[in-house]
């Protein structure tokens, strides 16, 4: 997607009008804020979660606002469902161009207390599931010769163990492998693949009383002192999607406000 690049002002390198991204689990806390951040640089973004009552809505708000989003359902575990959600982006907006695979799961649970089941629903939504939206989304992209960007949403977990977190750590550590194995690969088409490893972020997914305890417990090894807010990440996700990022591949950008320092 990005070409070999002229110098460019500051609005030319964010501005994505013409482009179209998909956001999976993109109906709630990173995700959606990176949908918003990508509609906001004036790409069509299409919405792509299990959950359709909240992809709805949250998509409605970004049309009411004037921006151009669409919502498919999709469950990144099934690949009929990552072969629609790619077909519906072509044919609602014209191909493809950025996919943020974010949708991920991060339940607790000692290695002892663990059993294949368990460990088997982490990998497959957040290894399996970014292979096989890497997959789906690559080869489209290779048919429409004009390039991409895929941004892996990986985690400060890859290369910081924290007990209870077996298989999410060892899951997202596999995406930062599979990041730069496809950046590899991919080149020679023009698709840049890399990923952010979030620190802890203030999300639906982790508001629980209990998330919030274990959150605070953190905080004193955060060196900026507080959590994140998911348009923290969206604003990395959005520099990943742009030409201000035009000699940036296989990377990992850690957003962690100094966590995996400590
Ligand atoms: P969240 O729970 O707020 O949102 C996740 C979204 O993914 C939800 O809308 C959910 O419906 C969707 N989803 C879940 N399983 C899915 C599936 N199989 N197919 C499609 N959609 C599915 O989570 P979040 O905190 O915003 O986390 C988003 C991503 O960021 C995850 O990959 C997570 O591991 C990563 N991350 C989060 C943090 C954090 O502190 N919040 C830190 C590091 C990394």
């Amino acid at each position: 997607m990005v070409e070999e690049q002229k110098y460019l002002s500051i609005g030319e390198l964010f501005d994505l009008s013409g482009k179209v991204a998909i956001v999976t689990g993109g109906a709630s806390g990173i995700g959606f804020a990176c949908a918003k951040r990508l509609a906001e640089a004036g790409a069509a973004v299409l919405i792509a979660d299990l959950n359709s009552g909240a992809g709805k809505q949250k998509t409605k708000e970004l049309t009411t606002a004037d921006y151009k989003a669409a919502f498919v359902k999709c469950d990144v575990t099934q690949g009929p469902q990552i072969t629609n959600m790619v077909n519906t982006a072509v044919k609602t907006f014209g191909g493809l161009d950025i996919i943020v695979n974010n949708a991920g799961r991060y339940p607790k649970k000692l290695i002892t207390e663990m059993d294949v089941k368990a460990w088997d629903r982490v990998m497959d939504i957040n290894f399996k599931g970014v292979f096989l939206c890497c997959l789906r989304a690559s080869q489209q992209m290779i048919k429409q010769e004009r390039g991409g960007s895929i941004i892996n949403i990986a985690s400060a977990s890859a290369f910081h163990p924290t007990i209870g977190f077996t298989a999410y750590d060892s899951s997202k550590a596999g995406v930062w492998m599979l990041t730069r194995t496809l950046a590899v690969e991919l080149a020679p088409h023009k698709i840049w693949v890399n990923s952010i490893s979030p620190g802890p972020i203030q999300t639906e997914g982790c508001s629980s009383p209990e998330d919030i305890t274990f959150n605070k417990r953190r905080l004193n090894r955060i060196l900026m002192g507080r959590i994140g807010r998911p348009d923290e990440i969206a604003n990395v996700v959005l520099f990943l999607a742009s030409r201000a990022s035009s000699f940036i591949t296989g990377s990992d950008i850690v957003t962690d406000a100094g966590w995996t320092l400590t």
